[in-house]
């Protein structure tokens, strides 16, 4: 049984970004209700462009929060640190490094 990160540290880091980043993009959506005029504003690729990157974040945060979720499901039912792929043991360096993954390195590269 390799030894399991603090899933739930990280699991409750990522949802707190997740939320902080979903009330940024609120606010930023809130800021710019009359639209953001990107080609007449001098401002408006500006603020098209930090709503775009706010997004992207927030998407990559609700992301991890899935990952972290699974990842303690797997814990749950024991699966935790067997890759998802070929059932091989996924190392500990992995897990160390990419604590949510599901699959070894061999099945992550054959599954992209
Ligand atoms: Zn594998």
């Amino acid at each position: 049984m390799p030894t399991t990160p603090d899933l739930a540290s990280l699991l409750a880091a990522a949802r707190q970004r997740a939320v902080d980043l979903g009330l940024e993009l609120r606010d930023l959506k809130t800021a710019t209700a009359d639209g953001p005029d990107d080609e007449h504003d001098p401002e408006g690729a500006t603020i098209g462009f930090e709503r775009a990157r706010v997004a992207g974040m927030f998407e990559r945060a609700c992301a991890e929060v899935s990952a972290f979720e699974a990842a303690t499901r797997r814990v749950r039912n024991g699966t935790y640190g067997h890759c998802a792929g070929c059932g091989q043991s996924v190392p500990v360096e992995r897990l160390e490094a990419l604590p949510a993954t599901d699959r070894c390195v061999a099945c992550a590269y054959s599954a992209d």
